[in-house]
């Protein structure tokens, strides 16, 4: 098989060959048809989250060795079973699930594999699907995805899940409500679409962006504010509301995206979500936590249920295709830059 690999942390990926992985026991060797690019893959890439005031969180410190193959949006052929597999088989098609615990903890034990403090995560913590084959785990963790696109299924296995977890954790189910979504990226505009399955009420997009803004309005957004000017972009957000949003989620995760989404709530009882892993650090006063009533809470990607639930919104046509752009394996270094640089709409998808 032949990987695209992190030799050097933040350095470009290079493709290296290795024998084909022979599964064990339960494990599952799946040749790649699809394998999505995440914004969190250019961080991981970097080495490093940025704490703000000068404190990184090293991904080394977390485990992972180089070389390294990213790549957690992973979608294939099976090839290969391990000899106590049984439910797949060599050529059925499935998505990786790749949010994986170790299995023995009591995390693991009680199904919150996303709270296991050692994760076997595919495309984090073991290698991804930047590569023509990877290695699962465990073969529960294979998703079905008959009937729809593959370059566009792969990504419900991180933009698609952690759009729909965020979505849950607003908790808003009144049609009076209204949801600011904060960035149009890949994770927003999924949520933008998912939204009216899993949510009531009206829903608002705040990017800075035209194009990104122009996919909102697409895609339904009922309010579309240009939020590079966060002041006249709060008072939007209140004129549309009448009088501020019941619930945010924020999927850029900077100082500023934060700041306006909780100056865009409601007075008093609003929830914010954190998606977003941008970097830095808010500061905001402590008294309006209790003044505001406020709520704010993070939200990691999703279980192995919200990947079976997003692919099934997708069948049922209640999710329409995410726009993805389709590049060559080989050109991951290239397609890495653009998501940096903010080009793109939608996802980029690699193909091997
Ligand atoms: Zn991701
Ligand atoms: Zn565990």
């Amino acid at each position: 098989m032949r990987s695209w690999q992190i030799i050097r942390w933040g350095e470009p990926l290079e493709p290296r060959d290795y024998p084909d992985p022979v599964p064990e026991g339960r494990q599952v060797v799946l040749r790649v048809l699809a394998s999505g690019i995440c914004h969190s893959d250019l961080h991981i890439w970097q080495g490093y989250f940025d704490l703000g005031g000068g404190e990184r969180l090293d991904i080394t410190t977390r485990g992972i060795q180089l070389p390294f193959t990213l790549g957690h949006e992973v979608l294939g052929e099976v090839v290969a079973v391990g000899p106590d597999v049984h439910e797949v088989r060599p050529g059925d098609r499935r998505i990786v699930y790749p949010w994986i615990g170790c299995g023995g903890c009591p995390d693991c034990a009680r199904g919150d594999e996303l709270l296991c403090p050692r994760p076997r995560v595919v495309g984090t913590w073991r290698d991804g699907g930047y590569s023509t084959h990877v290695l699962v785990p465990d073969a529960r963790y294979l998703v079905p995805y008959d009937g729809l696109d593959p370059a566009v299924a792969c990504t419900y296995a991180c933009s698609g899940v952690t759009a729909l977890s965020a979505l849950k954790k607003t908790g808003l189910r009144r049609d009076d409500q209204t949801l600011l979504l904060v960035g149009c990226g890949g994770v927003g505009l999924q949520a933008l679409q998912m939204a009216r399955a899993v949510v009531r009420g009206r829903i608002a997009v705040a990017e800075p962006d035209a194009k990104k803004r122009e996919a909102a309005r697409a895609a339904g957004a009922d309010a579309v504010i240009d939020n590079s000017d966060p002041k006249a972009a709060v008072q939007a957000v209140k004129d549309f509301s009448g009088g501020g949003a019941d619930a945010a989620i924020d999927f850029v995760g900077r100082p500023e995206t934060a700041r306006f989404a909780l100056d865009s709530l409601r007075p008093k009882g609003g929830t914010l979500v954190v998606v977003g892993l941008y970097g830095d650090r808010l500061v905001y006063p402590l008294p309006l936590f209790p003044l505001r009533v406020l709520t704010v809470r993070g939200s990691y990607v999703g279980t192995l249920d919200d990947l079976r639930d997003v692919v099934r919104f997708a069948r049922e046509g209640r999710l329409p295709p995410l726009p993805v752009t389709r590049v060559p394996l080989e050109k991951v270094n290239e397609a890495m830059a653009d998501l940096a640089a903010g080009r793109i709409t939608g996802r980029i998808v690699l193909v091997p």
